[in-house]
């Protein structure tokens, strides 16, 4: 989608501090973080919401926690604890229209969110 924001980092349009990638997943810090800890964790396929997953993308949002797990653990932060979140469409508050993983780290956070 070349209108998308995500995308235009996956195809390296657009500029942002990549911490892991491969074949199918990049993930990169938050431009606006809200934890010491913030990275997002996408695939490189478009996909706008959660709504939009199928069977056939089972085993990748598998990865995306998988690679969130290994962020945290190089961070040091696996045993202090994480919060990883995807928020779909409006009342969850998501902007960007391209499956995301937020993982947050390195502060305590509350429960439930606001
Ligand atoms: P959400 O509200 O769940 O859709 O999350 C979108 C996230 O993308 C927000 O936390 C934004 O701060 C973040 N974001 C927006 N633009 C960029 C960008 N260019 N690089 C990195 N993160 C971004
Ligand atoms: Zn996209």
């Amino acid at each position: 989608m070349s209108d998308c924001l995500f995308c235009g980092i996956v195809a390296g349009r657009i500029p942002a501090k990549i911490v892991y990638q491969d074949d199918q997943v990049v993930a990169f810090h938050d431009i606006n973080p809200q934890a010491p800890l913030h990275v997002l964790i996408i695939p490189r396929e478009h996909i706008a919401t959660i709504n939009d997953l199928g069977a056939e993308h089972e085993a990748l949002v598998g990865r995306l926690y998988l690679v969130a797990q290994r962020i945290a653990r190089e961070a040091g932060f696996d045993e202090s604890g994480y919060r990883v979140v995807m928020n779909c469409n409006a009342d969850a508050g998501q902007s960007v229209y391209h499956i995301h993983l937020h993982l947050l780290a390195g502060r305590h956070m509350t429960w439930p969110p606001g």
